[in-house]
């Protein structure tokens, strides 16, 4: 019977079907990728999922970690790289005769159990395992954003973690100059120097592993004369680096043993004019495209590596085993990032530098009238309660800044830039990396040489107001 039947009233979840938080399945086949979503859709827990990512995006976080123990559950979004204990609010099943908006609270364990299930059916994995490591993709799609999304879960001794990471994904690979990424006009000047038309030798970029190394990459690429000469790039296809246009990309199989030196030979066929080689997997390639830069039409190469400053760069090729005299004649500079985060420009506050604070930071008196700082955060409110409202405006008077800074959250920072070191290797280092390879003396040397430190760039721009001395010290610290 379909007419006059009893209407039956569906009551779903307080949460409903959440925020409108696109979660697509990216297994390969269509059909599976089907049943997946539609068991997601169909479990109560879909909702909370939703505004589980929804939040985490809101929030601009890169990762989503959830801590499951007995009895709760635990929420830190890492932001900009730092990790913050924050977490998304839900709503509550209302008592009996509850008249108004639901109450609202942090997730419970039963909730995040819920989410974390239909998370890890969408991203293929098993939800009923809560103690083997699983790792498995799907895709977010968010307020106009795209997300190659990760989900990452495994036991713990009090329950289960999960990881969630976000990498957003950009129209033509969003690769940056490098005066986008912050790299100061002097910098980019000493850098043509070195991979301008008409250069040669060996160029090393390093950074810390998760530290901005792609972009570095990219951003020196693009300001190659990519135009003029034949660039080619022998790189692992598991590691895939941001699209650079005008460079022609052979991806080798790393994990099978095909090193870009093996393949080298048979590409040199082609008399490329500029070789690249990013995360160099081995010595045999330093030392081939070594070669490569000291023949009768010597070649530009490029290189990247992990390593602490410049000079912790430098050394580590040297440490590779490679063919040291070779490397050492080679080699005409190091290029290196750290990400630093900037202060949010709508609250941060104006400080005014004692004479000791700019006689500490090496500024010389008259230089900077004023310093900035982030805006301290807000004292932590017990979970669930929800944030005070502003002050009501008087009459006549405008109304009263927001107690917490809309642009950042109330995290003082939003967004991040770097500061970069080049390193200009000249004969005086050459000749210590050869007889006195210890990073003091190559470092003393490189200051002598009119290189500036990490510190004294990061110095800088704090005192054009783009980060704060608590910032630089962190990051000077890693
Ligand atoms: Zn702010």
């Amino acid at each position: 019977m379909i007419f006059g039947g009893k209407k039956q009233v569906q009551v779903g979840p307080p949460w409903g079907m959440g925020p409108p938080v696109e979660m697509v399945a990216t297994v390969p086949l269509q059909n599976m990728a089907q049943s997946l979503m539609i068991e997601a859709r169909q479990h109560p827990g879909f909702g909370l999922a939703r505004i589980f990512l929804a939040d985490a995006i809101e929030n601009r976080a890169e990762r989503l970690m959830i801590d499951f123990s007995a009895q709760a559950i635990a929420f830190r979004y890492q932001i900009d790289s730092v990790w913050h204990n924050l977490g998304p609010l839900v709503p509550y099943p209302p008592p009996p005769k509850h008249k108004g908006p639901l109450p609202m609270g942090p997730p419970t364990r039963e909730m995040g159990d819920m989410a974390l299930w239909v998370l890890k059916k969408v991203a293929n994995l098993k939800p009923e395992d809560r103690r083997s490591k699983q790792e498995g993709k799907f895709r977010t799609e968010y307020m106009g954003h795209k997300y190659h999304t990760t989900l990452v879960s495994q036991g713990t001794q009090t329950g289960e973690r999960a990881l969630v990471s976000f990498v957003p994904i950009i129209k033509g690979g969003g690769v940056r100059t490098l005066e986008e990424l912050g790299m100061r006009e002097k910098l980019r000047e000493q850098l043509k120097g070195l991979i301008g038309p008409g250069t040669k030798g060996m160029v090393v970029l390093c950074a810390a592993p998760q530290d901005g190394l792609s972009s570095l990459w990219a951003g020196t690429l693009r300001s190659t004369d990519r135009l003029m000469r034949d660039f080619v790039s022998l790189q692992d296809q598991d590691q895939p680096e941001p699209d650079v246009e005008n460079i022609e990309i052979i991806k080798l199989n790393l994990a099978e043993g095909e090193t870009p030196d093996k393949r080298l030979p048979k590409i040199l066929l082609r008399q490329p004019e500029v070789l690249l080689a990013p995360n160099v997997p081995n010595a045999e390639t330093v030392d081939a495209y070594c070669k490569q830069a000291n023949v009768d039409e010597p070649k530009l190469t490029i290189i990247s590596t992990r390593g602490k400053d410049a000079v912790d760069g430098l050394l580590r090729v040297l440490a590779m085993g490679v063919d040291q005299e070779l490397f050492v004649k080679t080699v005409t500079g190091v290029v290196y990032t750290r990400l630093i985060r900037k202060l949010c420009e709508v609250c941060r506050e104006p400080i005014q530098p004692t004479p000791q604070l700019l006689q500490r930071l090496g500024i010389p008196q008259g230089r900077v009238t004023v310093l900035f700082r982030e805006k301290p955060p807000p004292p932590p409110l017990p979970p669930g309660v929800p944030p005070p409202e502003p002050p009501k405006p008087k009459k006549g008077e405008p109304p009263p800044p927001p107690l917490i800074c809309p642009a950042c959250r109330g995290l003082g920072f939003k967004g991040r830039t770097a500061l970069f070191e080049v390193l200009m290797i000249d004969d005086k280092i050459r000749e210590a990396l050869l007889n006195d390879p210890r990073p003091e003396t190559i470092r003393q040397l490189a200051r002598q040489a009119g290189n500036r430190t990490l510190q004294e760039e990061g110095i800088l721009l704090m005192a054009m107001g783009g980060t704060s001395l608590t910032e630089l010290q962190r990051v000077l610290k890693q």
